[in-house]
């Protein structure tokens, strides 16, 4: 079965080198059939053309290439266009491409489901139950990118991670498919482009700092009151604010490059003179802008977004403080590709 073959596409160049040394082949077959996988994005042993047919046999019986297959694409009233891609294994993950005068932006998904519990969110909803390898990651960026050239006629010019799942929950795929999408061997992408959104898994940020990454981070916030986080977004019960500003504040003193958090305004939950305040302090730690996000609803009504007037005095108090802050619209809502709302009707 396909599953149980070692996915050939999880082989750097070098492994792949060292592979055909070991059967007694040349090196530079390595280079070949690397070639094929990633430049010319062959999706069988087959197509490899250049590489002799008992070579070709030999790799169908120790390899697999598990391309990704797009199963279902839904076009939103807005250009917003929603991918239900399906796994080897038959796991579906989702995928968004969104258009703005600007930018096309693709967002993609991290894990099948997601480690974490935030309770505004329809990921969390169905629990992790694998993490993406890192050619199924990069997998959905070319999918989408081929997407924007035949339905906009540009190609992708933004990546965030914000789709299902944790990305520092699988951090070493995440990087190697970060690492495969800017190299000039993937799809050249600078990395001043691409954002990694995290809900904040502090030692996973300190890690990126060590690690001298040189996308951007955002971190899912929603609270700077710590009661009030561990509310809404339970496993910040071990991942306390404290920690995470300590986190925050090495990530500044080791990229210097600033942070965005993101931010859901609700009804009855952060709606108040003191969580302006909270947040407004936690923003002063180290250079930050905010990102007020419009709730996408994907229940009965538990959570609601705030009224406009307390946005506008969440405005008003950060621009104050000379904090950059911007409103983001929902995209792709018609189709459940918003935010939040990914699985919501799988
Ligand atoms: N796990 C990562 C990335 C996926 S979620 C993270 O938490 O950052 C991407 C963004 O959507 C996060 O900012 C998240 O808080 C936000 N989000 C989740 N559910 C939402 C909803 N129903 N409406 C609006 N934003 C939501």
């Amino acid at each position: 079965m396909q599953q149980e073959k070692k996915d050939i596409r999880a082989l750097s160049k070098d492994e792949l080198r060292d592979f055909f040394v070991s059967i007694g082949d040349k090196a530079f077959r390595g280079n070949q059939v690397y070639e094929w996988l990633w430049n010319k994005g062959a999706h069988s042993f087959e197509e490899m053309t250049n590489i002799s047919k008992e070579m070709r046999t030999h790799l169908e019986t120790n390899f697999a290439i598990n391309h990704i297959q797009v199963d279902q694409l839904q076009k939103s009233q807005d250009g917003t266009i929603k991918n239900a891609v399906r796994l080897y294994d038959g796991l579906i993950v989702e995928s968004v491409l969104i258009p703005t005068e600007t930018r096309t932006t693709a967002c993609v998904s991290s894990q099948v489901g997601c480690s974490l519990d935030c309770k505004f969110c329809a990921t969390a909803r169905l629990k992790r139950m694998r993490n993406l390898n890192p050619d199924e990651i990069y997998d959905q960026v070319v999918a989408i990118h081929r997407e924007s050239m035949l339905y906009h006629n540009r190609p992708l010019s933004n990546i965030v991670f914000m789709g299902m799942g944790e990305p520092l929950m699988n951090y070493k795929n995440v990087l190697l498919s970060i690492d495969k999408i800017t190299s000039d061997e993937g799809l050249g992408m600078s990395p001043k482009r691409i954002t990694l959104s995290t809900s904040g898994v502090p030692k996973m940020i300190k890690k990126l700092a060590d690690d001298e990454v040189r996308f951007n981070l955002a971190v899912s916030l929603h609270s700077a009151i710590q009661e009030t986080r561990e509310q809404i977004m339970p496993f910040a019960k071990s991942f306390t604010l404290d920690d995470l500003r300590d986190s925050l504040e090495y990530w500044y003193a080791k990229t210097k490059r600033i942070v965005t958090y993101e931010y859901v305004v609700w009804k009855g939950i952060n709606d108040k003179e003191e969580d302006i305040k909270a947040l407004v302090q936690f923003c002063k730690y180290i250079p930050s802008k905010v990102n007020l996000i419009e709730y996408n609803p994907i229940d009965d009504g538990e959570f609601q977004q705030a009224k406009d007037h307390v946005i506008d005095q969440y405005i008003a108090a950060l621009e104050k403080n000379r904090i950059p802050v911007t409103v983001r619209r929902s995209r792709g809502k018609d189709i459940d590709a918003a935010c939040g709302q990914l699985a919501n009707k799988q």
